[in-house]
């Protein structure tokens, strides 16, 4: 089954449905209540996009405490730029509260959540890591 974080991650890429992801997608906007992590601007299912705070390129994961809910203009802005780097006192979103609530966001280990919307037959994988089918 899975043996290490990496495993996990193979297996959300190989086995889990595109409803899967989509559900994860959700489940970190809403925890986020819909609105930019940056510039706190109100967002949709159709302007919310997932920012990498740790950037891939970075050496950053596809784990729930590394993503956030945020607006495609910041997502652009802050490209592959370190949380720390682009987010201080002279850009123009900066919030002290907003960088509390992420550096809050990055420290949460393991949190759970429900996924009601796939064939509850078929059991799922939820955790910080990932969110998949079992493989049994
Ligand atoms: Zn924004």
């Amino acid at each position: 089954m899975f043996y290490c974080e990496q495993d996990l991650l193979t297996n959300l890429i190989v086995l889990s449905p595109s409803n899967a992801r989509k559900q994860f997608r959700i489940q970190i906007f809403e925890e986020w209540d819909w609105a930019c992590a940056y510039c706190g601007k109100e967002l949709t299912c159709n302007t919310a996009t997932i920012d990498h705070i740790v950037p891939k390129s970075k050496g950053g994961h596809n784990v729930k405490s590394n993503m956030c809910c945020c607006c495609s203009s910041c997502n652009r802005e802050k490209g592959s730029d370190q949380l720390e780097d682009w987010y201080q006192i002279d850009n123009d979103n900066y919030c002290e509260k907003r960088l509390g609530k992420i550096k809050t966001w990055m420290d949460v280990k393991s949190t759970s959540f429900k996924i009601t919307s796939i064939d509850s037959s078929k059991p799922v994988v939820a955790n910080e890591f990932t969110v998949g089918w079992l493989s049994t």
